[in-house]
């Protein structure tokens, strides 16, 4: 069976933009579209950085049991579809999942052999300093994703493999590392 590997740490570390670095890396590796109740930010196209469902749609796939894992943030909801990794994993397809620190410990009590990575920022500031300069949110919502980071950051300690993202390039390299080394 093919491994999962699960990226999660605050909203702005760099997640992101460290999967987009890893699967240029290792194109084996493929990612799951997860699905979310948030309006779809400009350039964003559904079915493939998101499948956008609304709050109904979402509830109705919650009650047939179609996520592997489901969680609220920031008054959005998030989950993953089992369609996204069922297949794959059944063809030694390797899948990475990019979710919130609820999702990934619903995943570690499903899939224990699931393989975590939490991105930690170098600060606070850091991170708020991404956020911002990211563009994408307005400042309310940047203040909701930091309230909810400092909450997320203590969760650390409860990850395998924690790499911090100061240095772009550094922090890629070690993330290529461990999953290279946790590779079947
Ligand atoms: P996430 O997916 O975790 O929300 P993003 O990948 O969207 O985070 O990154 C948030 C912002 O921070 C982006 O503008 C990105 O270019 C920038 N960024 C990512 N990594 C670094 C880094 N190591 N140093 C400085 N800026 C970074
Ligand atoms: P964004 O709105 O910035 O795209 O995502 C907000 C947060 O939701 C990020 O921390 C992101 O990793 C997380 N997220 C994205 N998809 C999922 C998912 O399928 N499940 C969970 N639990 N979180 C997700």
């Amino acid at each position: 069976m093919a491994r999962v590997f699960v990226i999660t740490g605050p909203s702005g570390v760099g997640k992101g933009t460290l999967i987009r670095g890893l699967m240029e890396r290792l194109p084996e590796l493929e990612l799951s579209v997860s699905a979310t109740t948030r309006a779809p930010r400009p350039g964003e196209q559904d079915g493939v950085d998101y499948h956008f469902l609304t709050p109904e749609e979402f509830d109705r796939r919650v009650e047939r049991g179609d996520f592997v894992e489901h969680a609220d943030y920031a008054g959005r909801r998030y989950g993953t579809l089992r369609s996204e990794l069922e297949g794959r994993l059944a063809a030694g397809v390797p899948v990475v999942l990019e979710i919130e620190v609820q999702g990934a410990r619903q995943v570690r009590a499903a899939m224990p052999e699931a393989v975590q990575v939490f991105i930690a920022p170098p600060s606070l500031a850091a991170l708020r300093t991404r956020l911002v300069g990211r563009g994408t949110d307005d400042q309310d919502e940047v203040t909701r994703r930091l309230d909810v980071a400092e909450q997320e950051l203590t969760a650390q300690p409860e990850f395998a493999h924690v790499v911090v993202n100061d240095r772009l390039d550094d922090a890629l390299e070690r993330l290529v590392a461990i999953v290279r080394d946790s590779s079947d």
